[in-house]
């Protein structure tokens, strides 16, 4: 053989979890060179972010409803390079249900960012010209004012800065909730300023919100399986991590297989939930590694699916302030109108979210369905007539880690301290909340620490959103 004629065999990459985080990076991996295995120990792809098969109608059901936000550059590009960006809808506003059954639209107007929702706000019925003045000093606060207290919640924060009941009820604790999947008393101050600034303040699309049109399990799971098998990703579904192969003599030499099978591997992106990492790494991975993921805690959300015989909610989503419900997802017109044309005239499937549900966790299924029910009726009183054809009630008690303040400290960044090891999921250190933007961002910049390891470096990470000149100036950023 001339030395002109040898190819040096493809670097070998196994990625471990199939949830958006490795998915992502291997996306981002394909096309350069790489032989990429995929191991995901359930018999699907899509992790947090999925469905489930009704065992009575066949039908795919999410585990719960996932909503993003137009901020969320990373996943949208993740969803335009795998061909399901026409999977998701954006919608232009959010609508708000009060207790009173009033309805407010959040929706830009004509002006620039920071300003492009004051008409919104200002029309809001379920706060006083009082509470309104607060929260707009608050957001001033928050924009300006980055040197929070050691240990202080958002809670603590929004009493220092005078915010009104009805304010931190109705409005901080409806939108960072429900965004952040923590309690505002055990929220870290930090990540409800990105929210806040990221979704509300920096770019008039940072808020809007985009809906799945799909099942997530059609979205995430069957459209990206075909997906990376077309781009030659060996995907093995049902197939578990028992755990890396590292020693010190030979540093990182592949993954074992639960099946007892080695695979052998020049990198391994580990894209699992920070409670199931440590058990993959060997005890001679060190006591640093060994540490991973161990101080952060997990918060609860509970998805209650309710098909109904006719139809009880008149919007395609809404939030409910100031209820046990905070957000109601109407899938029958989300999915009749987005894909077929055809909105319905029978019978309704209803998603209700409760983000934080830590209130939720001594009730059975039964309790939480009735209690759900009956905030429904409150809402729509002819829910009380309608008969409940079906219903599913799904609390997942480890759905995101909690974002308790201070908690960026115990994120651990995508590149590990053993040569060729890498992490990803939402709670690595990306700066974002457990969210599927999360989840893909750790995924491209794990992608991208393989990629300079190989001398290949590449910058994977799409921007945020600009930020508009009023905002900066607003921002104090130059
Ligand atoms: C109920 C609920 C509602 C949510 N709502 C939203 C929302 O509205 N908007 C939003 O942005 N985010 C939402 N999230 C958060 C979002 O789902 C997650 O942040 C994101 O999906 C996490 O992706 P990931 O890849 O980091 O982790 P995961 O999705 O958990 O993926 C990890 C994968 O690793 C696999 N795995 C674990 N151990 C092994 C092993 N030993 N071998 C092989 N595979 C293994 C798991 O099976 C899993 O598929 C929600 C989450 C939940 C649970």
């Amino acid at each position: 053989m001339t030395p002109a004629a040898y190819k040096p065999p493809a670097p070998r990459v196994v990625i471990v979890g199939g949830g958006l985080a490795g998915l992502a990076a291997a996306a981002r991996l394909v096309g350069r060179g790489l032989h990429i295995t995929l191991l995901e120990s359930r018999p699907r792809l899509g992790g947090r972010a999925s469905s489930f098969v009704d065992p009575v109608t066949g039908e795919l059901v999410d585990n719960c409803q996932h909503i993003s936000m137009g901020c969320c550059t990373n996943l949208a590009d993740f969803c335009r390079r795998v061909g399901i960006g026409q999977g998701l809808k954006r919608a232009p506003e959010i609508v708000f249900l009060d207790r009173e059954r009033r309805v407010a639209r959040f929706r830009a107007g004509p002006w620039p960012a920071p300003f492009h929702l004051a008409g919104s706000f200002l029309r809001l019925p379920f706060l006083s010209i009082k509470d309104k003045l607060a929260i707009a000093r608050g957001m001033v606060a928050l924009a300006r004012d980055s040197l929070d207290l050691p240990g202080e919640t958002f809670a603590q924060w929004l009493v220092r800065h005078g915010q009104t009941e009805p304010a931190i009820e109705l409005f901080w604790g409806t939108i960072l909730v429900s965004a952040l999947n923590e309690r505002l008393d055990r929220m870290d101050v930090a990540h409800a300023r990105k929210v806040i600034l990221d979704g509300f303040v920096r770019n008039r699309e940072g808020y809007t919100p985009e809906i799945p049109l799909l099942p997530l399990g059609e979205l995430y799971g069957a459209r990206l399986e075909r997906w990376l098998a077309e781009h030659g990703v060996d995907v093995r579904l049902t197939t578990g991590l028992d755990q890396v192969e590292w020693d010190d003599e030979n540093g990182l030499t592949g993954v074992r297989l639960r099946k007892g099978e080695h695979l052998p591997a020049d990198f391994v992106i580990l894209a699992v939930p920070f409670d199931r990492v440590r058990e993959l790494l060997p005890e001679s991975s060190g006591e640093c590694v060994r540490q991973l993921g161990r101080d952060l805690a997990a918060s609860p959300i509970t998805g209650v699916h309710l098909w109904f015989d006719r139809p009880i909610c008149p919007f395609e989503f809404v939030a409910t302030p100031g209820r046990l419900i905070q957000w109601v997802f109407n899938h029958t017109a989300i999915q009749g109108r987005g894909l077929a044309g055809r909105p319905s005239s029978t019978g309704e499937y209803l998603q209700i979210v409760i983000s934080a549900s830590y209130d939720l966790l001594d009730l059975n299924r039964d309790q939480i369905r009735a209690r759900v029910l009956d905030d429904l009726a409150q809402i729509w009183p002819e829910t009380r007539h309608a008969q409940l054809v079906r219903s599913w009630v799904v609390t997942e008690h480890g759905a995101t880690f909690a974002v308790r303040p201070g908690v960026d400290a115990l994120r651990p960044a995508q590149r590990t301290s053993l040569d060729g090891l890498f992490l990803a999921g939402d709670w690595t250190s990306t700066g974002w909340p457990a969210t599927m933007e999360g989840a893909v961002r750790s995924g491209y910049m794990a992608a991208e620490g393989v990629l300079q390891d190989l001398d290949r470096p590449t910058r994977l990470v799409r921007p945020d959103l600009p930020t508009s000149r009023l905002s900066r100036w607003l921002l104090a950023e130059g």
